[in-house]
């Protein structure tokens, strides 16, 4: 038995479970259901518990390094599961940067302007597109990697994207406090859907869609402060193992 199916909970009941939250705190914010994206955030559990969420309708998935997933992207062929589509969203090593835009369907954790051209010139030599989201730091937690919102290098960045041509542009991802409890949480996702409404009007060229933003524990107010994309992994596989 799995760490996922611990006191008879199935991988489905947890996924109606978070469907029925979903689908409620869309209705409270007044938005449709198809306006938030769920990405089922897999990292540390193994290849099978994704080869279980493709079977129970779930497609996007979130992994955090480049390592773990390499591995699991070859058992998951070995298992024929071809229609999961898997991102980055952990920070990127520039050294990794080729075997990133190789395997993964889309990179969300773009912090650094040396990172996006790295990712660029990975991904022209593949002759792929490959989907980014900027990832913004909110917050002073040391811990938090991210752009500086007010920075010279993202304003650079947000200045350059439209010719990094391998890379296409599709919005903004955070990742709220740890600490300052629900107020804090709000307040950082409302400052990135307000940055987003800002950089659009001034960055006419770019992309600014996605609001990824949310986690098992916040994902309700995120969809309430207009995120396109929570990132659910606690909530959908049970409690991850430290490492
Ligand atoms: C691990 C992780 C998640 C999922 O967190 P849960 O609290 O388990 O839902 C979401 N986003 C990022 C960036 C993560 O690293």
């Amino acid at each position: 038995m799995r760490n996922s199916e611990v006191a008879g909970e199935t991988f489905s009941n947890r996924l109606a479970q978070v469907e029925e939250s979903i689908a409620a705190a869309c209705r409270h914010a007044g938005r449709t259901r198809e306006s938030v994206q769920l990405m089922a955030v897999s990292k540390t559990h193994p290849a099978d518990a994704i080869a279980e969420a493709v079977a129970a309708g779930v497609t996007l998935f979130g992994e955090n390094r480049v390592q773990e997933f390499q591995q699991k992207a070859q058992e998951l062929e070995q298992l024929g599961i071809q229609n999961a589509e898997v991102h980055l969203i952990g920070h990127l090593q520039s050294n990794k940067t080729g075997k990133a835009a190789e395997i993964f369907a889309g990179v969300d954790t773009v912090d650094s302007l040396r990172l996006a051209e790295r990712l660029q010139d990975a991904a022209a030599r593949l002759g792929k597109t490959l989907p980014v989201l900027l990832e913004i730091k909110l917050s002073e937690e040391e811990a938090k990697t991210g752009l500086s919102p007010e920075s010279e290098e993202t304003r650079t960045l947000l200045e350059r994207l439209p010719e990094l041509t391998a890379l296409k542009m599709r919005g903004l991802m955070t990742v709220a406090p740890l600490t300052g409890g629900e107020t804090g949480t709000r307040d950082c996702f409302r400052r990135l859907r307000k940055l987003r409404d800002a950089w659009s009007a001034a960055y006419p060229r770019l992309n600014f869609e996605e609001l990824s933003m949310g986690m098992s524990g916040d994902f309700a107010i995120a969809i309430e402060e207009g995120s396109t994309c929570v990132r659910i992994g606690t909530a959908l596989f049970g409690k991850r193992e430290m490492r």
